[in-house]
């Protein structure tokens, strides 16, 4: 079964008049996948990562992660399949400003059942992984794009969530960096995390495995890598 089905949805905002996200898209997720998602600005990338998330849920059509459809998920259960099921990876980083690099990777795990000092350290484990080993006590402001970036990483991971969702999480950090936080993905998705990535950037989108164009809210074709 794959870790996410999206099956014709449609998704439309009421905004004074309808506006038209999503036109009948349909997508699979297999286990262990590693999908790009490329299109203009508007052409409903966004909207359609926020649905396989379960930050929203589709007008018609099922959005179904880990077998469940998320319209039939109260608000509650929508914020446990978010918690334990999915890591958020934003191109604004979203690390709380007053917390510590290490703080910010435990906020994840207050609601699983870890004990505090376990919580430390799974979080000094990862962000030793991803090589702030030395950046622990850092506050983010004391931290450069792609090292804050990095902690992001590091908080999503801590819960050990199936799927992976970035949203531009190169946006913010230069090419160089950029191709580090590529890299790090590529070694979650070979662990066996599955990964859907938002990017309007073509040399990013190539170092998933697939890559589903969108356009007016349709899925326009998709490229095997
Ligand atoms: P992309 O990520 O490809 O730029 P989005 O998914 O953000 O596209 O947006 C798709 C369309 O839906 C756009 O026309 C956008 O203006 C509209 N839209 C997105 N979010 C909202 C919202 N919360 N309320 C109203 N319209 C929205
Ligand atoms: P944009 O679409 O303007 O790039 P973001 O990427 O910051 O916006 O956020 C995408 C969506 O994720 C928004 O609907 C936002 O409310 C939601 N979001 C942002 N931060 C978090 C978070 N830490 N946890 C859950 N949802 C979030």
């Amino acid at each position: 079964e794959p870790v996410v089905q999206v099956a014709d949805v449609h998704k439309e905002y009421e905004l004074g008049g309808t506006v038209t996200a999503l036109d009948g898209v349909s997508l699979e997720l297999p286990a262990g996948s590693y999908t790009a998602v490329m299109g203009p600005s508007g052409s409903g990338k966004s909207t359609l990562l926020n649905l396989v998330g379960a930050l929203d849920t589709p007008t018609a059509g099922d959005v179904t992660v880990d077998g469940r459809a998320i319209a039939d998920l109260s608000e509650t259960e929508r914020a446990r399949l978010r918690g334990t099921q999915v890591g958020f990876i934003f191109q604004t980083f979203n690390l709380m400003t007053r917390l510590r690099a290490v703080e910010n990777v435990t906020l994840p795990l207050v609601f699983a059942e870890h004990g505090c000092e376990s919580r430390r350290e799974r979080a000094r484990d990862l962000l030793t992984e991803v090589g702030l080993g030395d950046r622990l006590d850092h506050l983010p402001r004391e931290l450069s794009g792609g090292q804050r970036q990095r902690v992001a990483i590091a908080r999503a991971l801590a819960t050990d969530p199936r799927l992976i969702l970035a949203d531009e999480p190169t946006g913010n950090v230069d090419t160089e960096t950029g191709d580090e936080i590529m890299s790090l993905l590529r070694e979650t998705n070979e662990r066996g995390n599955t990964i859907l990535l938002v990017t309007h950037e073509r040399h990013i989108a190539t170092r998933a495995d697939r890559i589903v164009h969108m356009t007016d809210g349709t899925i326009e074709r998709v490229e095997e890598a």
